[in-house]
Protein backbone atom coordinates (compact mmCIF):
# COMPACT_ATOMS: atom_id res chain seq x y z
CA UNK A 1 0.00 0.00 0.00
CA UNK A 2 1.39 3.35 -1.02
CA UNK A 3 0.44 6.11 1.94
CA UNK A 4 0.90 9.87 1.79
CA UNK A 5 1.50 12.23 4.86
CA UNK A 6 -1.48 14.61 5.07
CA UNK A 7 -0.96 17.88 7.24
CA UNK A 8 -4.05 19.62 9.50
CA UNK A 9 -5.06 21.58 5.93
CA UNK A 10 -5.17 18.46 4.19
CA UNK A 11 -7.42 16.98 6.69
CA UNK A 12 -9.45 20.06 7.21
CA UNK A 13 -10.06 20.23 2.98
CA UNK A 14 -10.88 16.62 3.50
CA UNK A 15 -8.64 14.89 1.62
CA UNK A 16 -8.95 11.61 3.62
CA UNK A 17 -13.00 11.44 3.59
CA UNK A 18 -13.06 11.97 -0.36
CA UNK A 19 -10.28 9.47 -1.66
CA UNK A 20 -9.52 5.50 -1.56
CA UNK A 21 -6.14 6.27 -0.48
CA UNK A 22 -4.07 5.60 2.77
CA UNK A 23 -2.48 7.76 4.96
CA UNK A 24 -0.40 8.75 7.28
CA UNK A 25 0.23 12.08 9.73
CA UNK A 26 1.33 12.05 13.59
CA UNK A 27 -0.29 12.12 16.47
CA UNK A 28 0.71 15.91 17.32
CA UNK A 29 -1.52 16.74 13.59
CA UNK A 30 -4.04 14.28 15.05
CA UNK A 31 -4.99 15.97 18.10
CA UNK A 32 -4.66 19.38 16.27
CA UNK A 33 -7.70 17.73 14.42
CA UNK A 34 -9.85 16.17 16.95
CA UNK A 35 -12.16 19.06 16.86
CA UNK A 36 -13.48 18.25 13.29
CA UNK A 37 -16.25 16.48 15.18
CA UNK A 38 -18.60 15.83 12.66
CA UNK A 39 -15.77 13.50 10.85
CA UNK A 40 -14.99 11.71 13.95
CA UNK A 41 -16.91 8.51 13.01
CA UNK A 42 -14.79 8.96 9.46
CA UNK A 43 -11.87 9.03 11.40
CA UNK A 44 -11.91 6.08 13.21
CA UNK A 45 -13.07 3.97 10.53
CA UNK A 46 -10.22 5.06 8.66
CA UNK A 47 -7.73 3.56 11.23
CA UNK A 48 -9.66 0.70 11.83
CA UNK A 49 -9.41 0.00 8.07
CA UNK A 50 -5.68 0.75 8.28
CA UNK A 51 -5.98 3.74 5.72
CA UNK A 52 -4.96 6.18 7.95
CA UNK A 53 -1.69 5.62 10.37
CA UNK A 54 -1.07 7.61 13.08
CA UNK A 55 3.04 7.73 13.60
CA UNK A 56 5.38 9.48 15.19
CA UNK A 57 8.72 10.46 13.32
CA UNK A 58 12.23 9.69 15.25
CA UNK A 59 14.44 12.31 17.05
CA UNK A 60 16.89 12.80 14.87
CA UNK A 61 14.83 13.36 11.43
CA UNK A 62 13.17 16.48 14.26
CA UNK A 63 16.33 17.65 14.40
CA UNK A 64 17.37 17.75 10.62
CA UNK A 65 13.59 19.41 9.61
CA UNK A 66 14.12 22.16 12.34
CA UNK A 67 18.06 23.05 11.04
CA UNK A 68 16.22 22.95 7.45
CA UNK A 69 13.70 25.75 8.68
CA UNK A 70 16.27 27.64 9.98
CA UNK A 71 18.43 27.55 6.77
CA UNK A 72 15.27 28.27 5.05
CA UNK A 73 13.86 30.84 7.50
CA UNK A 74 10.99 29.82 8.13
CA UNK A 75 11.36 28.13 11.57
CA UNK A 76 9.81 30.89 13.41
CA UNK A 77 7.03 30.70 10.71
CA UNK A 78 6.22 26.54 11.31
CA UNK A 79 4.91 25.21 13.96
CA UNK A 80 6.05 21.57 16.30
CA UNK A 81 3.19 20.02 14.48
CA UNK A 82 4.38 21.25 11.16
CA UNK A 83 7.94 19.86 11.70
CA UNK A 84 6.66 16.29 13.60
CA UNK A 85 4.92 16.19 9.84
CA UNK A 86 7.70 17.20 7.48
CA UNK A 87 9.92 14.72 9.69
CA UNK A 88 7.30 11.97 9.27
CA UNK A 89 7.29 12.34 5.06
CA UNK A 90 11.64 12.49 5.48
CA UNK A 91 11.55 9.34 7.80
CA UNK A 92 9.44 7.23 5.17
CA UNK A 93 10.35 8.85 2.07
CA UNK A 94 6.99 9.90 0.69
CA UNK A 95 4.77 12.36 -0.44
CA UNK A 96 3.99 14.87 1.51
CA UNK A 97 0.32 16.61 0.75
CA UNK A 98 0.31 20.26 1.98
CA UNK A 99 -1.10 23.92 1.50
CA UNK A 100 1.20 25.11 3.76
CA UNK A 101 3.82 27.10 2.13
CA UNK A 102 5.96 27.57 4.89
CA UNK A 103 5.36 23.82 5.30
CA UNK A 104 6.13 23.01 1.41
CA UNK A 105 9.41 25.06 1.44
CA UNK A 106 11.18 23.03 4.06
CA UNK A 107 10.05 19.95 2.40
CA UNK A 108 11.86 21.16 -1.25
CA UNK A 109 14.52 22.11 1.05
CA UNK A 110 15.09 18.20 1.95
CA UNK A 111 13.80 17.25 -1.40
CA UNK A 112 11.04 15.64 -0.05
CA UNK A 113 8.30 15.06 -2.46
CA UNK A 114 5.14 17.51 -1.95
CA UNK A 115 1.66 18.26 -3.59
CA UNK A 116 -0.68 20.97 -2.88
CA UNK A 117 -4.70 20.73 -2.56
CA UNK A 118 -5.00 22.39 -5.65
CA UNK A 119 -2.94 19.58 -7.60
CA UNK A 120 -4.88 16.88 -5.74
CA UNK A 121 -8.15 19.10 -7.36
CA UNK A 122 -9.58 20.99 -3.97
CA UNK A 123 -10.18 24.32 -4.38
CA UNK A 124 -8.73 25.84 -0.92
CA UNK A 125 -11.48 25.98 1.92
CA UNK A 126 -10.26 28.48 4.05
CA UNK A 127 -8.56 31.27 4.78
CA UNK A 128 -5.44 31.31 7.00
CA UNK A 129 -5.19 33.45 10.55
CA UNK A 130 -2.76 34.20 12.90
CA UNK A 131 -3.80 34.67 16.39
CA UNK A 132 -2.45 35.17 19.98
CA UNK A 133 -3.52 32.60 22.40
CA UNK A 134 -2.65 34.73 25.03
CA UNK A 135 -4.85 37.67 24.16
CA UNK A 136 -6.90 36.51 21.90
CA UNK A 137 -6.62 39.01 18.82
CA UNK A 138 -5.96 38.10 15.33
CA UNK A 139 -3.60 39.60 13.15
CA UNK A 140 -2.47 39.33 9.85
CA UNK A 141 0.81 39.31 8.80
CA UNK A 142 2.84 39.77 11.92
CA UNK A 143 4.54 36.60 13.80
CA UNK A 144 4.47 37.95 17.62
CA UNK A 145 1.77 39.49 18.81
CA UNK A 146 2.30 43.40 19.34
CA UNK A 147 0.04 43.95 22.68
CA UNK A 148 2.35 41.22 24.75
CA UNK A 149 4.53 39.91 22.47
CA UNK A 150 3.61 35.87 22.21
CA UNK A 151 4.27 34.37 19.23
CA UNK A 152 1.28 33.96 17.19
CA UNK A 153 -0.33 30.64 16.40
CA UNK A 154 -1.99 30.13 12.48
CA UNK A 155 -5.56 28.82 12.26
CA UNK A 156 -7.28 27.69 9.20
CA UNK A 157 -10.91 29.60 9.22
CA UNK A 158 -13.52 27.72 7.19
CA UNK A 159 -15.18 30.49 4.52
CA UNK A 160 -18.43 30.02 4.55
CA UNK A 161 -20.20 29.13 1.20
ZN1 LIG B 1 -1.06 38.84 22.81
Amino acid sequence: MVFRVLDATAFYAGIPFASNDSFMTTSMVYEEIQHIKTKQGVLEMLQQTNRLQIRDPSEENIIIVTDASIKTGDNSTISKQDVSIIALALENDIELITDDFAVTNVAKQLKIKTSSLMTEGIRTVGKWIRYCSACGKEFSKQKECPICGSKLNRKLIKKSI
